[in-house]
Formats: C-alpha cells, structure tokens, sequence
C-alpha cells in the first residue's frame, strides 16, 4: 500500500523517562490526520544523508479529560543511541520538521466493547497503543501488567497512577525484571506471574498485548495455553 506522507513541525519535546522523549508535532498545512486508537503511523527523516522511517503509535495525555485527538499528535519515543533512527528524535527541536504517514494497523476498538474484563499486558514503549485505549475502556474491568526492568524505565508511572486512582474500573500492576522490591512483583513474563492476575471465570475476557517480539510470542504463547484464550480474544499490536 503507498502511503502519503505530510509535513509536521515539531510543538514540543520533553523527557518522558531517562531514555524516552514526549514528542508533539503539528500539521505544517491545515491537515487533521485522525489516528483511531491503537493505529500506528510511519515517521520520516533524514539522519546522515539517508531517508529513514520508523513506526510509531500516538498518544493522548492520561487524564486529560479527552479521549479524542485535536490536530496535534503526541508520541513517547524510547531512544537508542546505537539506534539507526531515534538519535535523530533526540535532537530535535521546536521548528524541527518530520514527515508523517496515514495511519496503518488491524486494531478495532469496537472489537472490545463485547468483553466484561480486559487485560492490558505490555512491555516498555509497548504501552503506547495500550494508553491510548485506556480512556476509551470506560468502566469496563481493566488490568494492566506492565513489565519493565526497573522502575526508572516505566514509562508515564505517575500519569498511568494517577488514571488508576480515579478510575476505580482500572488496575495498574507493575513487574520488574531487575529491580526487587518488597511490595512489587519481580521476573519476566511468565506463567507464575500472570496468575497472580489473571483470575479464573474468563469466559468473558480479552487480552491485548504489546511488547518487544519474543514478549509478544511469549505471551500469547501463555495467554492460549495455560489461560484458555482463544485466538480471537487476543489482540497483539505489531507492525
Ligand atoms: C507498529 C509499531 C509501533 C511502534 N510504536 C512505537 C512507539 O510508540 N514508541 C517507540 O519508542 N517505539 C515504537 N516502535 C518501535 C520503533 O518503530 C523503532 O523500531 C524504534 O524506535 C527503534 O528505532 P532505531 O532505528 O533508533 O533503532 P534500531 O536501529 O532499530 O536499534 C534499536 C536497538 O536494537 C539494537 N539492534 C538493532 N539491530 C539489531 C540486531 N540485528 N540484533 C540485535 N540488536 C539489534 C540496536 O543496537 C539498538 O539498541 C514501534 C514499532 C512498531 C512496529
């Protein structure tokens, strides 16, 4: 499929975590590109001479009372300095300019509203599709399991804490694979740590999940065999 690709500046740019940037862009011309949840786009640019294009997945701000986009996109972009790509996200700067694409990916929303539980279970930068449903669960039984390495890497903790207090309807646990702490659970993706979480009587529950690869492959590896998920009550975002 051809992709068109349209100009953006870059509004804004923050540390999100210490290795993760919050980045706003805007339409250069008055185009407003919808991205419906959980759909992700392509980002262009140009580092050392060479056209690159990586894939992303807007947000929205946690509790900011919307759960509709206006015509700025935010992303939360993890940055790997050996990376071919986001060294370029790490320089940038308000006026910069990028290229986006229309928006690509096989999540329906709607597919959810049929569910009474849904479990959320996402590793690092895999929560961005995950936070941008979030507000749209509204009251439906919602568990997010959130691996990361230590607490220093989760991405939105406080954003994601604060959405949980007010929302009675959504749980946040968080896992850590090197970091161990009395009141936190520790380890990787596994049997013995979804249990803890994934309760029995889920006859009526849907799982999405979003992660690295083998995090992925794992999980609905789990999901399907050791907690009686079928196929079509899990969703994985990839690209
Ligand atoms: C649908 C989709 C949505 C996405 N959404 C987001 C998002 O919202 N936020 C986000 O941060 N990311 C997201 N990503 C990931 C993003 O597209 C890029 O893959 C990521 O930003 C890495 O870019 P990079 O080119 O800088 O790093 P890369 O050059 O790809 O390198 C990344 C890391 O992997 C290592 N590496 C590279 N190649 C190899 C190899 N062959 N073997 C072992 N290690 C290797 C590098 O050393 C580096 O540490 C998404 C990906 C997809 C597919």
């Amino acid at each position: 499929m051809k992709l068109t690709y349209r100009k953006y500046t870059v509004t804004r740019v923050e540390n999100c975590t210490h290795d993760t940037k919050h980045v706003v862009l805007e339409p250069v011309y008055s185009t407003h590109l919808v991205v419906p949840p959980g759909k992700h786009i392509h980002i262009r640019g140009e580092r050392e001479e060479l056209e690159l294009v990586r894939s992303y997945t807007p947000v929205i701000p946690l509790n900011s009372g919307t759960d509709s986009e206006d015509s700025e996109l935010h992303f939360l972009i993890k940055i790997y300095m050996d990376g071919a790509f986001t060294p370029l996200i790490d320089d940038l700067k308000i006026g910069d300019e990028l290229e986006l694409s229309d928006y690509t990916g096989d999540f329906n929303i709607n597919k959810l509203k049929e569910f009474s539980q849904i479990y959320l279970i996402a590793a690092g930068t895999g929560i961005t599709p995950i936070a941008r449903i979030l507000p749209l669960l509204s009251g439906v039984k919602t568990t997010l399991i959130y691996f990361n390495k230590t607490i220093k890497d989760v991405i939105w903790g406080k954003e994601l804490s604060l959405f949980s207090e007010s929302n009675s309807w959504f749980k946040i646990h968080n896992v850590f694979s090197q970091q161990s702490e009395e009141s936190q659970l520790s380890g990787r993706i596994s049997k013995q740590v979804l249990e803890k979480f994934i309760y029995s009587g889920r006859e009526n529950a849907f799982s999405c999940v979003c992660g690295p690869i083998p995090f992925n492959q794992e999980a609905e590896r789990l999901l399907s065999q050791d907690f009686g998920f079928s196929s079509s009550s899990i969703h994985i975002f990839q690209g």
